[in-house]
């Protein structure tokens, strides 16, 4: 059966809670930092199960560890043996209980787990804590990934990171951002609604120096770096989000992906006793495709048809298609260090 992607934001988007303050977040312009659980865990369980689909579930939102209902949750999850948990935190919290929890001893649980040093409140101490749930997940055999925002302030931080993961046999991979510098978060978020066929993912590119953005392609998955840093509009292509993937919100509300989530790109409401994923792939409403996990639904013949091997495996993403044997310890690491050398050389251009 093909697995439904699903990002549960059972606790309320990225404007709800969490404990640290990242001069990035893509919540901050509304952040609310409040708890949005419903309570009712039995009601969820229902819903998911008139799916009829193995569930890939992924936690990315404001803390989930800090959330409410999220030790409910993971339990819920752990219950189903075809069902999966990708979390993505700040690892501020001990992953102890997820540890031992079904999920965890089933092996079907993988971390990412995101270092902000510029959002903890103290960064050397918030960095021992970090590497210390590193360690306990990898003593624990939990598939764990470290990823960093390819923020322009963070970005001198990352050698130090990369050596102590270096160390530890850890995988690491960097996110792109786009900079207020180019352009206001938002007059993005109105460019983006008023003119989606236009609107620029290239300011992602153009935020960069020459140095940084090719560090960035050099830690991207090929096809991310096609439609999630525009090299290609993802505007009007066939995607099987709202069929094979869902964002579904902490009220229930079904929509497509995390980047078309408003009203007209709604699927449902997965409360409902009627509730059934579209049938057919949708055409994309956006120009570029914000989230690497959208590219799971995203068919391009190019990289063949839906190289979902993150299905099994979260991190191959990042990885498939580049020139490298098993194991590997990070993606492309020697292409991410030859452009730290040269970052470190130049300085910022901003
Ligand atoms: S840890 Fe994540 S959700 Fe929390 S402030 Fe930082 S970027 Fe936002
Ligand atoms: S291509 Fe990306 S942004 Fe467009 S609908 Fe699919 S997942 Fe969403």
């Amino acid at each position: 059966m093909k697995q439904l992607f699903l990002f549960w934001q059972f606790n309320g988007d990225n404007r709800s809670f969490c404990n640290q303050h990242c001069p990035y977040c893509y919540g901050r312009m509304g952040k609310t930092y409040r708890h949005y659980w419903n309570n009712n865990i039995d009601k969820w369980e229902r819903a998911f199960k008139r799916l009829k689909r193995d569930i890939y579930f992924v936690f990315s939102y404001g803390e989930a560890f800090g959330s409410h209902g999220f030790y409910e949750c993971v339990d819920m999850i752990g219950k189903h043996p075809t069902w999966t948990l990708n979390i993505i935190t700040n690892l501020s919290f001990s992953p102890e209980r997820v540890i031992h929890s079904r999920l965890g001893q089933d092996k079907r649980v993988f971390i990412t787990a995101c270092w902000h040093p510029l959002g903890v409140h103290n960064p050397v101490e918030g960095w021992k804590t970090f590497t210390t749930h590193l360690l306990m997940l990898k003593a624990a055999d939990i598939p764990t990934h470290v990823m960093m925002v390819w923020y322009r302030p963070q970005i001198p931080l990352i050698p130090d990171v990369f050596e102590w993961l270096d160390r530890h046999d850890i995988r690491f991979s960097v996110r792109r951002y786009v900079h207020d510098t180019i352009a206001h978060p938002l007059f993005r978020k109105i460019l983006r609604r008023v003119a989606p066929k236009s609107f620029a993912g290239k300011i992602v590119l153009d935020s960069y120096t020459d140095a940084e953005r090719e560090f960035l392609y050099a830690s991207t998955s090929p096809k991310v770096t096609k439609y999630g840093l525009n090299m290609s509009s993802t505007y009007g292509k066939l995607c099987y989000a709202g069929k094979d993937m869902l964002l579904i919100k902490h009220d229930g509300t079904a929509a497509l992906c995390a980047c078309c989530y408003g009203s007209p790109h709604r699927v449902g409401n997965i409360f409902s006793s009627t509730f059934k994923p579209r049938t057919q792939p949708t055409y994309c409403p956006t120009n570029t495709c914000g989230g690497d996990f959208g590219m799971v639904v995203l068919p391009d013949e190019a990289f063949g048809v839906l190289p979902n091997q993150m299905w099994k495996d979260t991190f191959i993403s990042q990885t498939e298609h580049l020139p490298q044997g098993h194991p590997v310890p990070y993606p492309h690491r020697e292409e991410m260090m030859k452009w730290l050398e040269v970052i470190r050389r130049k300085p910022s251009q901003s």
